[in-house]
């Protein structure tokens, strides 16, 4: 089968990989892909907004099966476009990328179809919205409806902090995404990230993740794309597994099909994991960036056909597999990430750092001239290795990350920190006499 995939990031080129490894795959094409692409995926030179050309290039090179990275196609209807062409998409409509183009409609489809989330208003109107804050308590989340990659979530910690991400969106912050406002409850807990799998009417989970939206360690300064990730989450126990997929996935694919506007593809719930149970914080409509490059590296068997059959709307009864060791993923931005990256510096040393075991380099913003790589923007390499715990992976991936020669860039350093302090609790704890020991030494 021939393939073609959208994108350009770490993403897509952990997609790539996967793929790749399928004894079913044909050619493999990415639009407009990276430097790390080469011997992987053909690169072709179409925007992946341009839906028009997109499908035109399907129709000249038969392709059978497009795989969308990124949200802002599906939101401008890639997906659409290709299905009134006869041509599979991984990747929802444009109704239903609604869950995470407009947070204003999530917010809304979640409290019809009983999806626990924060209490919410939306606004499109500033002084209505600056009364609801007189009466609201702090911490409170101010939210840009639209897409704004990430960045237009303000967790105000006092209420003149949340009039003034208000303001500055009502003022055009976010250019059209604040046009309309989401103010809502600030939930307490620990996030994490879970995928499922549908074709519109059955859903799978397929993994669990968490990331560092922070750009310092600590996660403390201002939010990026995300600058590491790992996977399982250590929260998302079996149990929270079935009970996120009974309390939130299940009910949002029903809902959606309800609607008239099935939902196919990967369902990404950003989730909160609060006393009372799992809360949805957001939706998004795609893999996480960097959250394939750890969930993807985890998956056993071939991926062709479950993206496939999450496409044409035939998911098979059985559940994805996965290996059970830990994933980690650190990436490395241009100094001046997330504000204003330098462009335009050589790296070196990946093959050295991509030869150690259990290692996988993600290229992002890269391009090759001649045979050197030349970061190209903000994050340009996600390093993700596997180990047999969080601890491991994470010496792993810094241990290649300590052979790449690039004096522009920079990475945080403390890449999951949560879970390795649960993993040394856990020993700690595994390690401590026991009461009915304690008792035989005093004797
Ligand atoms: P979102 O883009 O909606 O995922 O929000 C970005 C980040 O803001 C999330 O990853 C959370 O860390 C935080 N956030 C969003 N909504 C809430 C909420 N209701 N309570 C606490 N934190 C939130």
């Amino acid at each position: 089968m021939d393939v073609l995939i959208i994108g350009s990031g770490g993403r897509e080129h952990a997609l790539a990989l996967a793929l790749r490894r399928s004894p079913r795959l044909g050619r493999l094409y990415i639009a407009p892909g990276n430097a790390g692409l080469t011997g992987v995926a053909e690169r072709v030179a179409l925007n992946p907004s341009d839906c028009h050309a997109i499908v035109a290039f399907c129709q000249r090179e038969r392709i059978e099966l497009v795989v969308v990275g990124p949200e802002a196609p599906l939101a401008a209807g890639l997906s659409d476009d290709l299905a009134a062409a006869g041509i599979a998409c991984f990747g929802p409509s444009r109704a239903a990328a609604r869950l995470e183009s407009s947070k204003g409609f999530a917010k809304d489809f979640a409290r019809e179809f009983g999806v626990p989330t924060a209490a919410y208003r939306r606004f499109t109107d500033r002084e209505a919205a600056l009364a609801y804050l007189e009466v609201r308590q702090a911490p409170i989340v101010v939210k840009a409806d639209g897409l704004a990659a990430g960045k237009g979530v303000v967790v105000a910690s006092t209420i003149a902090e949340g009039e003034a991400a208000v303001l500055a969106m009502f003022d055009g912050a976010f250019g059209a995404a604040g046009a309309e406002v989401v103010i809502e409850d600030f939930l307490e807990g620990e996030e994490a990230s879970f995928f499922a799998l549908s074709d519109g009417v059955r859903a799978r989970a397929f993994a669990s993740a968490q990331d560092h939206k922070r750009v310092g360690d600590g996660d403390i300064g201002p939010n990026t794309g995300g600058m590491g990730a790992y996977s399982p989450a250590p929260i998302i126990t079996e149990a929270m597994t079935a009970r996120v997929m009974r309390e939130i996935v299940e009910p949002t694919i029903e809902g959606m099909r309800r609607r008239g506007t099935p939902y196919r593809g990967v369902l990404f719930a950003g989730l909160m994991i609060c006393a009372d149970g799992p809360k949805l914080i957001e939706y998004n409509a795609r893999f996480g960036d960097p959250e394939a490059q750890v969930v993807l590296p985890r998956f056993e068997g071939d991926l062709l056909p479950w993206l496939e059959a999450s496409a044409r709307g035939a998911l098979p009864d059985r559940a994805p597999r996965f290996s059970s060791r830990a994933a980690l993923t650190v990436v490395l931005a241009a100094r001046g990430y997330p504000v204003a990256p330098t462009a335009g510096t050589e790296i070196r040393g990946l093959e050295r750092a991509a030869a150690l075991p259990d290692v996988t380099i993600f290229h992002a913003a890269t391009r090759r001239e001649n045979e050197r790589i030349i970061a190209d923007g903000g994050r340009a390499l996600a390093i993700t290795a596997l180990g047999d715990s969080v601890t491991e992976a994470q010496r792993r991936a810094y241990a290649a990350v300590d052979l790449i020669d690039w004096p522009e860039g920079f990475c945080r350093r403390d890449i999951g920190w949560r879970a390795i302090a649960r993993e040394k609790s856990k020993a700690a704890s595994a390690n401590a006499p026991s009461d009915e020991s304690l008792k035989t030494r005093r004797a």
